[in-house]
C-alpha cells in the first residue's frame, strides 16, 4: 500500500445486502464536495454543518433519484481518519448501495483497500497499531468476554501500557548513557540499583502481560474442550448434556460416535468449542483407527481435556492410558453415571481436579461447567474488568522478545559490563515495544495487520 497517496476513498461501511440501511463511506479532501454534489437536503442550506445528520435525496449526475437517505458529514480531524468523512445512509439492498459507490468513484473517489479507512486513522495518528488490532477484535468478537478485552484494546490499554514501559526504560537509558559519557569512572553503586529496580519493574510488567496471554488468548478465541474416555462411558450423554440437546447420536452399541462433531457453548460469557470425537482406542477396524488417529490430533488443538470415567463401573486401564496420552494438558476427571453410585478411584487419578456428574439425570453438570470456567478464568464475575490481557501472537511475540533482552540487560548490569551494551540493550527493548504500538513496526507487518480487514472498514 502506498502510505503517500491522500485520494479521497470510498467504501461500503455495510455489507450490501437485506439489511434495513447501508451505509457508504468516503474519506479525504473531496468528500464535501461529493456529499454537495450528490446529495439535495430536503430543507435548503447555505452550508453542511459538520457532525450533523441531513434528510435528502441522492441523485445522479442527470438528476434521477438513486434513493431517500441521510447524510452526515465529519469535518477533520474529528473523524474516524481525521481527514474528512462522509456518511450516506442509504436504503438497504444489493442495489442502492453500489449505485451510490459507483457515482462517488465516477466522481473522482477511489476504491478504499480493504481497512484502508483504519489504516488513515493509524497513519493519521489517532490510534496506534494495537488499536486498530483492538477494532478488527471487536469486529470479530465471538463472546461476551472475547468483546470486553478488545473494547479495552480499542481504547488504547495496551499502548498506555507500552508507553508506561517505555517511560521506566528511557529513565533507564537516561541513567545508564550519563555514565557512558565518563569511562574513566566505574558505575556507583546507588546508579546501578536504581537502574536495576527500573529494569525489574519494566520485567515484572512485561511479564505479567505475557502470562495474560493464556487467558486473553481463551476468552477472545474460545476454549477448545476435547471429551475423551473409553466406549459407553458417557461421552455423546455428557456431550448432549452440555448443549441441552440431542445433536450427537446416542447409542448402546460402542464406538458409534465415529466422526468428530465439534459444537459450541457460552459458559457465562466465556465461549467454548466442545469437541466429542470417537474417543481414543485400540482397534483393528480401519475406520476406528482414524478416529484413533484424529483424536490423538485433538489433544494437541484441545485447552483442556475432560477426561470421562464411568464412576459405576470404575477406573480400567485404558481409562490410564487415555490419560497417558494427554501429558501435560490440563485434564479434568469427569466421573460420570453418579446416579448408579460411585466406585472408589485409584490413586493414579487422585491429582487430578474432578466433578462427579450424571449425564443422564444432569447432576452435577453445573459444577462441571464451573469447574471448567474456573480452570481458565478468575471467579470474579467480571474477570476482564481490571486485567490486561494480551490477545494477539503478534503482541506475545514482541513481549517475549522484550522479555529476553530485559534479561540479557539485567545480567549485563548485574556482571558490571560495558555500558555500551547495556545502552544497546534497552534501545532494543525500546523499539520492539514500538513494533506492538506501531512506531516501529515494518511495513509488510503494517500491510499483513491491514489487509485482514474487511474492504470499508
Ligand atoms: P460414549 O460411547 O462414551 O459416547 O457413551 P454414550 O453417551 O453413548 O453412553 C453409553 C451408555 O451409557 C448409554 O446407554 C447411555 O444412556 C448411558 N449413560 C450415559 N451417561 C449416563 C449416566 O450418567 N447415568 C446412567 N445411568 N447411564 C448413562
Amino acid at each position: 500500500m502506498d502510505y503517500a497517496d491522500r485520494a479521497t476513498i470510498a467504501g461500503p461501511a455495510t455489507v450490501f445486502g437485506q439489511g434495513g440501511i447501508g451505509i457508504v463511506r468516503l474519506s479525504g479532501d473531496r468528500a464535501l464536495d461529493l456529499l454537495q454534489r450528490l446529495f439535495r437536503p430536503r430543507r435548503h442550506l447555505s452550508a453542511f454543518e459538520s457532525h450533523r445528520f441531513y434528510y435528502g435525496a441522492i441523485v445522479d449526475a442527470r438528476g434521477d433519484l438513486i434513493d431517500e437517505a441521510m447524510a452526515v458529514y465529519m469535518r477533520g480531524p474529528h473523524s474516524y481518519t481525521r481527514e474528512d468523512v462522509v456518511e450516506f445512509h442509504c436504503h438497504g439492498g444489493a442495489v442502492v448501495g453500489r449505485r451510490v459507490l459507483d457515482l462517488l468513484l465516477e466522481g473522482g473517489a477511489r476504491l478504499a483497500h480493504p481497512g484502508e479507512f483504519t489504516l488513515r486513522a493509524f497513519l493519521n495518528g489517532r490510534i496506534d497499531l494495537s488499536q486498530a488490532e483492538g477494532v478488527m477484535e471487536v469486529i470479530g468478537a465471538q463472546s461476551l468476554l472475547g468483546h470486553k478485552i478488545a473494547v479495552r484494546h480499542l481504547q488504547g490499554a495496551l499502548r498506555e501500557r507500552c508507553d508506561a514501559l517505555r517511560e521506566l526504560l528511557r529513565d533507564a537509558l537516561a541513567l545508564v548513557e550519563a555514565w557512558i559519557d565518563f569511562p574513566e569512572e566505574d558505575l556507583d553503586p546507588a546508579t546501578q540499583d536504581g537502574i536495576g529496580v527500573l529494569l525489574r519493574q519494566a520485567d515484572e510488567q512485561v511479564r505479567a502481560l505475557l502470562e495474560s496471554f493464556r487467558t486473553g488468548r481463551v476468552l477472545r478465541d474460545g476454549l477448545g474442550v476435547l471429551i475423551l474416555g473409553r466406549p459407553n462411558v458417557g461421552k455423546s450423554s455428557l456431550l448432549n448434556a452440555l448443549l441441552g440437546s440431542a445433536r450427537a447420536i446416542v447409542t448402546d452399541l460402542p464406538g458409534t460416535t465415529r466422526d468428530t462433531i465439534e459444537e459450541q457453548l457460552d459458559l457465562d460469557g466465556l465461549l467454548v468449542r466442545l469437541i466429542d470425537t470417537a474417543g481414543l482406542r485400540e482397534s483393528a477396524d480401519l475406520v476406528e483407527q482414524e478416529g484413533v488417529r484424529r483424536s490423538r490430533e485433538k489433544i494437541a488443538e484441545a485447552d483442556l481435556v475432560l477426561l470421562v470415567v464411568d464412576g459405576h463401573c470404575g477406573v480400567r486401564p485404558e481409562d490410564l492410558a487415555i490419560l497417558d496420552d494427554c501429558g501435560d494438558k490440563s485434564v479434568l476427571l469427569v466421573v460420570n453415571k453418579c446416579d448408579l453410585g460411585n466406585c472408589e478411584l485409584p490413586i493414579s487419578l487422585a491429582h487430578l481436579p474432578r466433578v462427579e456428574i450424571s449425564a443422564s439425570t444432569g447432576e452435577g453438570l453445573g459444577s462441571l461447567r464451573r469447574a471448567i470456567r474456573e480452570m481458565f478464568v478468575d471467579p470474579d464475575p467480571d474477570p476482564v474488568r481490571e486485567t490486561l490481557m494480551v490477545t494477539e501472537v503478534r503482541h506475545q511475540d514482541c513481549f517475549s522478545r522484550c522479555s529476553q533482552v530485559l534479561a540479557r540487560a539485567q545480567a549485563a548490569l548485574e556482571r558490571r559490563e560495558s555500558l555500551e551494551f547495556l545502552a544497546l540493550e534497552l534501545r532494543l527493548a525500546l523499539e520492539v515495544l514500538g513494533e506492538v504500538t506501531g512506531e516501529t513496526a515494518p511495513e509488510d507487518i503494517i500491510n499483513r495487520i491491514f489487509s485482514r480487514f474487511c474492504i470499508g472498514k
